[in-house]
């Protein structure tokens, strides 16, 4: 019997969702509403060290914000320690990982000489060769390891919805740490842990993820699972066609709400980073693009983040809302003092809108008719606001 199909967003908890991680969230919630199926948020927190506060709390707002309502979780791998290491033990017993001495200055020699030889670094399984007897002593003497998958010397295949048949050889793939020498599980063993017992079905991430697939194949082979089928999302691009980054402009979700782009042109515009419906159809909402949606029609090429498509996107449903409907939007937030530290309407105060909320919504309702044909985003209101 097929299971139904289920998604997950598995961010881990950075500081805030990039544009990025807010197309993957998109894709595995349509693809899962698309097939009648769950969408789960699982935060990915095991790494202790890139704990920023607030940060989860602030991925939640964001993904409620843009309506990408989640049916499961959110699930936090800090608290499933227990778990993993359970299953470290048993790729231990099985003989499918095994237990790494190796100082830190001895990975960094070995590193030296293989790079000095022209080689890729890659741990040289020294300590694969050590015996039952010596790994205990060095147990009984406290030392501290590492658990290292023992990554198989043969061909690891896989199928990707988007980028077709995919083929790896294990000679050239580093015997990856499962377990750190804090006793922390890496990313790799709790994400193959927890998407065999959350039952995901479909795993949508960014291409930046395709490297490690073969290992994650390699360990749900070991454990004996059946792996979930894999969608890798082309990469964000700049115009310039480097790799999206911040010095090109906001690349954070949460920088353009705050600019007053509308959720829906966000929403419209995200989804066509990669994905297109194979018609002329430009404008989606979001029920529209669950129905359109499918991974098939996802391209392998860089996605170009381009910001006058986006702009072009916002002025018109800027335009397609009534007024009223404007109004309602512009007005809750302003109703917030803070909101004019940094919004468009900078250098107008509360008050001069009117003195109860009533008055402030009949002055903006009348202020937002005469701008709106003109409005490209919700920053031009400012300055069109000044001479009224
Ligand atoms: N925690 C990873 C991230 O931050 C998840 C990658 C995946 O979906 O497997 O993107
Ligand atoms: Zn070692």
């Amino acid at each position: 019997m097929k299971r139904p199909v289920k998604t997950r967003f598995a961010p881990s908890p950075t500081g805030y969702l990039h544009v990025g991680g807010l197309r993957t969230a998109l894709y595995a919630y349509l693809f899962a509403r698309k097939h009648g199926g769950i969408f789960v948020l699982r935060i990915e927190d095991t790494d202790q060290k890139r704990y920023v506060e607030g940060a989860v709390e602030n991925l939640k707002q964001t993904l409620q914000y843009f309506d990408l309502d989640w049916d499961q979780g959110p699930h936090f791998q800090s608290e499933r320690t227990d778990i993993y290491l359970e299953h470290a033990e048993k790729l231990l017993e099985s003989g499918h990982a095994y237990r790494c001495f190796c100082t830190p200055e001895r990975l960094t020699e070995m590193r030296e000489l293989q790079m000095k030889r022209g080689e890729t670094p890659k741990y040289d399984r020294h300590c694969l060769e050590l015996g039952e007897d010596s790994v205990k002593e060095k147990l009984d003497a406290g030392e501290s390891f590492v658990i290292r998958q023992k990554i198989p010397r043969e061909y690891i295949n896989f199928d990707d919805h988007i980028r077709g048949k995919m083929e790896f050889h294990g000679r050239d793939i580093d015997d990856q740490v499962l377990v750190k020498s804090d006793g922390f599980p890496t990313y790799h063993l709790a994400n193959v842990v927890d998407d065999h017992f959350m039952e995901i079905t479909h795993v949508i991430r960014g291409e930046e993820w395709l490297s490690s697939t073969p290992k994650h194949v390699a360990l749900y082979e070991a454990f004996g699972w059946e792996a979930p089928e894999f969608a890798h999302l082309p990469l964000l691009l700049n115009p310039d066609r480097t790799k999206l980054s911040k010095r090109q402009g906001d690349v954070a979700a949460e920088d353009f709400i705050k600019k007053g782009f509308l959720k829906e042109a966000m929403i419209n515009f995200i989804a066509l980073l990669g994905w297109n419906p194979g018609s002329e159809q430009e404008m989606f909402s979001l029920d529209e693009l669950v129905q359109a949606f499918s991974l098939e029609r996802v391209q392998k090429a860089g996605a170009v983040f381009n910001r006058e498509k986006l702009d072009w996107f916002n002025g018109q449903y800027l335009r397609n809302l009534t007024t009223l409907e404007l109004a309602e939007r512009v007005l809750p937030e302003i109703q917030d003092e803070d909101y004019f530290k940094h919004s468009p309407f900078t250098g107008i105060s509360l008050e001069e809108l009117g003195e109860n909320e009533s008055e402030r919504a009949a002055t903006l309702h009348r202020y937002l008719g005469s701008v709106q044909t003109r409005l490209k985003g919700l920053n031009d209101a400012g300055p069109m606001l000044r001479p009224f």
